[in-house]
């Protein structure tokens, strides 16, 4: 049984369709990941699997559990954490500070041990405890964003555009954390535009466009893909 399972879903906000007849499924231990330009719907599914918006037709299978209905702190309860395009890092607060946000719905305990996995895989961030996180860098504020998902002790991992404003070098950092976290047994769904560094570390791919998955499958095989390579790896 997938870990996940999104069965003939669609999307949209009010009158607006976003997403129709959508169909993927996550295994335990995935790097899977939702490709398109901009605008195609892949924070859409985002949200409707987190449980920001309500889903229009279909449904959301956790475990072979319909969550649809399920409000989005029910679904962090059950190990859904999404970690939002923009970041949304609480600016005025320090590193601590959006931790323990992060960890509200656990366990003090695991809170303390999420806390211990989170110092080791960002020192960066363990060093800067007590600093303000709107000083960081954008670089530094994607990994705070990440860390906080974390807290929540979370199955399954949304990240929606991780590369989205943050400096090259630290972009490549970045992708190596997430490699790092499926080794932890975090199994991920990760939006991105930099279709190239996605597929590099993912399992499997969609494709999304025009309201639609038109292409799916293993990660390297679209990576080689010509209608990939021309289409969003900015070769011709
Ligand atoms: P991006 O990377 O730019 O976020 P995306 O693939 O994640 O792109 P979405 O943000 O999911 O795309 O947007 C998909 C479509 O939904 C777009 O046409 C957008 O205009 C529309 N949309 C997004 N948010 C809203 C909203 N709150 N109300 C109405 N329409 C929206």
């Amino acid at each position: 049984m997938p870990l996940l399972e999104l069965k003939s879903l669609a999307i949209g906000y009010g009158h607006h369709r976003v997403l129709e007849d959508i169909n993927l499924t996550l295994q335990r231990g995935e790097i899977v990941t939702l490709l398109g330009a901009n605008g195609a719907g892949k924070s859409t599914l985002a949200k409707a699997v987190s449980g920001l918006l309500r889903p229009q037709a279909g449904s959301i299978l956790l475990e072979g559990e319909a969550i649809e209905t399920l409000s989005p702190a029910m679904r962090l309860q059950r190990g859904i954490a999404h970690v939002p395009e923009g970041r949304q890092i609480f600016a005025g607060m320090t590193v601590a500070e959006n931790l323990a946000l992060g960890g509200y719905a656990v366990s003090k305990a695991d809170a303390a041990a999420q806390l211990e996995t989170v110092g080791s895989l960002f020192p960066v961030l363990r060093e800067r405890m007590n600093d303000i996180a709107g000083n960081f860098s954008g670089g530094q504020q994607q990994m705070l964003a990440i860390a906080r998902g974390l807290m929540a002790k979370p199955k399954i991992l949304l990240l929606d555009e991780p590369s989205l404003g943050v400096a090259p070098l630290l972009v490549a950092e970045i992708f190596r954390l997430i490699v790092a976290l499926r080794q932890q047994g975090i199994t991920i769904l990760l939006a991105e535009q930099n279709a190239k560094a996605a597929l590099s570390i993912a399992d499997r791919g969609y494709v999304f466009e025009n309201g639609r998955i038109t292409l799916s499958g293993v990660a390297k095989d679209l990576l080689e893909s010509k209608e990939i390579a021309e289409r969003y790896l900015g070769m011709s």
